[in-house]
C-alpha cells in the first residue's frame, strides 16, 4: 500500500538534509558576532549607525558564494542584499531582518554588558541578541545549509538585511521602492516571536493633533486665545472613540484589542511652560493600533471629526490633523503556500506541531505586504517580550531551531511546484490598497 507520494517523500528527505545542515556553532558564534558590533542609531555619532555591521554581513555573505550587493537607504544606512540561486527558474523567497537595535539605555542595567554577547545558561545576552540579530544569524545560516545540502533547488532565495527599522524603517521602504522586492512570492520575517508562526500582525497609525491659539498673558488670557480647552475636548472624545472600536470589532485571538491612545499632550508646544503664561499651541500625539478588519482611511477621518468637533466652542482656534505614518495591519491566509511550507518544516523536519502567536507591534513585514503585496509570515528566535529590555537574551536552543526550520522551510516552499497564479495575494488585501506612498 501507498501511503505516501515519491515527491513529498523526497521533498521530506531533502527538507531533512537542509535542516541536518546547519552548523549550530556557526549560528552561535554569528549572532555573538554580529551583536559585537554596535548597530544603534546615533544621529550625532558619525559611527552611529548599521554601516560596521551591515560590512560584517556583505562581507560574511560574500564568503558563503552568494551575490551580494549594498544600497544607501540613506547616507550611511546601508541595505544589505544577498541573493542565492542554483539558476534552475522556481519560486522567490526573502528572509528579511534589520540591522539596527535600539539603545542599551543605562548600562548599570544590564548584568552582561550589553555589546559582548556573553553566554551563559544556554543563552547568548545583548543587546540586539533576539532582535534581531540572532534572526539575521539563523536566516544565514539557513540558506548557507540549503545551499549545501540542495544545489538544485529550483527558485531563489534572497536576504535583505535593512536599516533603520526601529526608526522610521527607511531600509525596508527604499528596497521596496529600490525594485528589490519584486517578483518574490513570499517572505519570512525573522524578528524574535519564539519560534511562533505569526500570520497577522498589529496595524498602526501615528497621528499629530495641534491646536493653534494665541499666546498671551495669563492674567489677560482675553487678549489671547487658549488652545488646551479644545485640546483637552478632543482627548476625552478619542477615549470615546477607543471604547466604540473596541466594542465594534471582536478580540483578535492572537492580537487582542485595537487601541488609540493619546500618547503625549504638550502645552507650549515649544519651549519652557510657565505657570503665567497661556500657551499658543496645544498638541496631542495619538498612537493607534489596529487589528485586521479595521479601516484606516475610515479611523484617520474619524480622529479629523473629533478634532473639529472638539474645536467646534472655540472657532477662534485652528487644529491641523497631520497622519505622520500610516502602517495597515496584514493577514496571511493560512493556505498560503509559504505557511504550509513552514508547517511541514515543523511537522516533518522539526518533529513538532507548530504553535501559533501573533505580532502585536508593526515589522518591516508590514510594508512587503502593504506595499509589495508579499505574503509575509513572521517567525524567528527570541522571547517577545524581551526585545528593547535591559539583559536581553536568545535562547541558544531556539536560535538554532530556527536556522533548521528556515532551512526546511526554504526546501519545502521552492521544491513545490508554483501556484498557477497569483490570485492568492488579493485575500483581504484590501486595507492595504492605497499604501502606495510615504508618510
Ligand atoms: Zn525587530
Amino acid at each position: 500500500m501507498e501511503t505516501v507520494p515519491p515527491r513529498s517523500g523526497s521533498a521530506n528527505v531533502l527538507a531533512g538534509k537542509a535542516a541536518a545542515a546547519v552548523n549550530a556553532d556557526e549560528v552561535v558564534r554569528l549572532t555573538r558576532e554580529l551583536v559585537r558590533i554596535p548597530s544603534v542609531y546615533r544621529p550625532d555619532d558619525p559611527a552611529g549607525n548599521e554601516t560596521a555591521v551591515a560590512a560584517y554581513l556583505a562581507g560574511h555573505l560574500s564568503r558563503l558564494g552568494l551575490r551580494v550587493s549594498v544600497h544607501e537607504a540613506a547616507p550611511g544606512r546601508p541595505n544589505v542584499v544577498a541573493d542565492w540561486t542554483s539558476g534552475r527558474r522556481g519560486r522567490g523567497l526573502i528572509l528579511e531582518g534589520h540591522t539596527d537595535v535600539v539603545t542599551e539605555g543605562d548600562r548599570s542595567a544590564w548584568s552582561h554588558p550589553p555589546f559582548d554577547a556573553e553566554v551563559s545558561g544556554g543563552r547568548i545576552y545583548g543587546r540586539g541578541a533576539a532582535d534581531m540579530k540572532g534572526g539575521l544569524a539563523a536566516a544565514a545560516c539557513a540558506l548557507d545549509a540549503v545551499r549545501r545540502a540542495a544545489p538544485d533547488l529550483p527558485g531563489r532565495v534572497r536576504i535583505a538585511a535593512v536599516a533603520d527599522e526601529e526608526g522610521m524603517m527607511l531600509g525596508i521602504k527604499s528596497f521596496i521602492r529600490d525594485g528589490h522586492a519584486q517578483g518574490f512570492d513570499g517572505a519570512i520575517v525573522c524578528e524574535p516571536e519564539e519560534n511562533e508562526i505569526c500570520l497577522r500582525q498589529k496595524g498602526a497609525m501615528r497621528v499629530l493633533v495641534s491646536f493653534t491659539g494665541k499666546m498671551a498673558h495669563g492674567a489677560m488670557p482675553y487678549a489671547g486665545v487658549n488652545p488646551i480647552p479644545a485640546a483637552a475636548r478632543f482627548v476625552t472624545l478619542l477615549a470615546e472613540e477607543d471604547r466604540r472600536q473596541q466594542e465594534g470589532h471582536e478580540r483578535d485571538p492572537h492580537l487582542g484589542l485595537p487601541h488609540i491612545t493619546p500618547t503625549t499632550i504638550r502645552a507650549p508646544a515649544h519651549g519652557e511652560p510657565q505657570f503665567n503664561v497661556m500657551a499658543g499651541e496645544a498638541r496631542v500625539t495619538v498612537d493607534v493600533r489596529t487589528i485586521p478588519g479595521q479601516n484606516h482611511a475610515d479611523l484617520h477621518r474619524a480622529i479629523c471629526e473629533l478634532a473639529n468637533a472638539a474645536q467646534a466652542d472655540d472657532p477662534c482656534v485652528r487644529v491641523t490633523v497631520e497622519l505622520v505614518e500610516d502602517r495597515p495591519w496584514t493577514e496571511t491566509p493560512p493556505w498560503d503556500p509559504l505557511v504550509r511550507a513552514i508547517e511541514r518544516a515543523f511537522l516533518e523536519s522539526m518533529g513538532r506541531e507548530p504553535r501559533y502567536g501573533g505580532v502585536p507591534g508593526s515589522t518591516d513585514g508590514t510594508f512587503l505586504h502593504a506595499w509589495a503585496r508579499i505574503p509575509v509570515v513572521t517567525i524567528g528566535p527570541g522571547n517577545r517580550q524581551i526585545p528593547h529590555q535591559a539583559d536581553e537574551y536568545v535562547e541558544v536552543g531556539e536560535l538554532v531551531e530556527a536556522a533548521r526550520l528556515y532551512a526546511a522551510a526554504i526546501v519545502y516552499f521552492l521544491g513545490e511546484e508554483a501556484a498557477p497564479n497569483g490570485a492568492r495575494r488579493c485575500w483581504r488585501g484590501d486595507a492595504a490598497e492605497e499604501e502606495g506612498h510615504d508618510s
